[in-house]
Formats: structure tokens, C-alpha cells, sequence
């Protein structure tokens, strides 16, 4: 729980990920893996070698302004508090995603990642998923699907992303574990995959519910078993897709 508490701490508003980005690459950095940033500053890693790879995303920033934040761990909820302990965001969208990788990193022996940065909208003019959009799409080339940990709550599988935009066939996931962790395919609206479909992607993408909820408001909170219940069923996936 620690990595998670040290991860809310750190502010990522969009436009300013240079802080959570130091913090990732210190993590991970006695794993031997390939490293790649692009220009609009986009984290790229391949750990292990293969004719074709499994490969997990999240975005790197969040929503909420910079403060200084403690954590408040009450059992199994986390949440974050300012300096006159009212409640404030901990960008749990999607440092929960962060986590995750983090964690796979460790555990699998062959993946691809992608970490994205200027996920979240800014106002009407500056849309959402510019680091997505600024990508080279070859990254994927040997890529035989991409799971990104972005979403709220603990039972979605986000099969169809904003627009109708069709993310991967409804059996992409097979029945028998999405029942065993109790998930479920369903509608839902944009995130990075979303975008890199809607560039043309051909590899099959989701989204997948990771434990946090209030996203984008002073009283975003996470449930920690059920984070670590959607690692389970990713490293499940992982396994047998
Ligand atoms: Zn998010």
C-alpha cells in the first residue's frame, strides 16, 4: 500500500507529469526493460523478448491542482486530505493504473506498456488524449491487445468507447473469467485506447475497472482489496489471452 500512498502524494496535473513520470522510472528502474519516451513525453517500456507481446496502458496525469496532500488510509478506503484536512482529490485516475503496471512489471515476464501523458480534457479547446493522438501507432506493431487500468469501480470492462467506437469483439475476455472475478463488458466513454482506435488501431483494446471512485472530485476515494482483486484479474488475463 505504501507504492499507492507515495503515488497520490505526487502532483501530475495534465500539462505536468515530469514529477509522477521521475517517480514511475525510480520504481521500476532495477527491472531490466527498454525504455522509450516520444516527443510530447509519452513512456514506452518493453520488458522481455517475443514474437508478440501482451500490453497494458494507463495515463500518467490527473485532474486535480497541485497541494500538498496526506493520505488517509481507513481500513481498506484511501482517500487524501489538504493541509486544513478538508478533502481533495488524489488522482487515483489513474495513479491506480500506475500501480497496476507497476506491479506487472514485476511479476510478468514478458509485456509492453504504455503510459500516456494529457489524458484528461482541459476545457473545450484543449481536448483530452494528446498524448494518445501524438503516438507512433508501431509501438503496437507486435502487440496482441492492450489493457488499460482506467476505469472506475471494480465490475467494467469497457468493450465500446465513446462514439459507439467498437474496442474488442464482446468474447475477447472468455466468459469464465470475467465471471470468476466478477466483471462485466459494458458501454463507456474515452480514454487513450478509445483514441488509438479511433486513429485505426487493429488490435483488440479495453478498459478495465480498477477500484477507485469520485473520480475528478474533492471526494475521489479507493478501495485497496479491490485494486489489488483487479491485478489479480488482469494478471488472469494475462495468463490466458
Ligand atoms: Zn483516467
Amino acid at each position: 500500500m505504501k507504492l499507492l500512498t507515495e503515488l497520490y502524494k505526487i502532483p501530475a496535473k495534465t500539462g505536468n507529469e515530469e514529477q509522477i513520470k521521475y517517480f514511475v522510472l525510480e520504481s521500476v528502474k532495477d527491472i531490466p526493460m527498454q525504455v522509450i519516451t516520444d516527443e510530447i513525453g509519452n513512456l514506452f517500456f518493453i520488458k522481455g523478448t517475443a514474437e508478440s507481446y501482451p500490453c497494458v496502458a494507463a495515463h500518467l496525469d490527473e485532474v486535480h491542482l497541485p497541494c500538498e496532500r496526506d493520505i488517509v488510509v481507513d481500513g481498506d478506503v484511501i482517500y487524501a486530505v489538504d493541509q486544513a484536512n478538508e478533502r481533495v482529490g488524489c488522482g487515483a485516475d489513474d495513479k491506480n493504473g500506475l500501480w497496476m503496471i507497476i506491479q506487472l512489471l514485476r511479476t510478468e515476464p514478458v509485456l509492453k506498456v504504455a503510459l500516456f501523458v494529457l489524458e484528461e480534457k482541459v476545457s473545450d479547446d484543449i481536448p483530452g488524449c494528446r498524448g494518445a493522438r501524438a503516438c507512433d501507432l508501431s509501438f503496437f506493431d507486435d502487440a496482441r491487445y492492450i489493457l488499460e487500468i482506467d476505469r472506475k469501480g471494480i465490475s467494467d470492462v469497457v468493450q465500446i468507447g465513446k462514439d459507439d467506437t467498437l474496442l474488442c469483439p464482446a468474447d475477447f475476455i472468455p466468459e469464465s473469467i470475467l465471471l470468476q472475478y466478477g466483471y462485466q463488458m459494458v458501454k463507456g466513454g474515452k480514454t487513450d485506447v478509445v483514441e488509438l482506435k479511433m486513429r485505426g488501431l487493429g488490435i483488440p483494446v479495453c478498459n478495465i475497472g480498477c477500484g477507485y471512485y469520485n473520480a475528478h472530485t474533492n471526494e475521489e476515494y479507493t478501495v485497496f482489496s479491490q485494486l489489488t482483486h483487479a491485478l489479480h484479474f488482469v494478471q488472469e488475463i494475462l495468463k490466458k489471452v
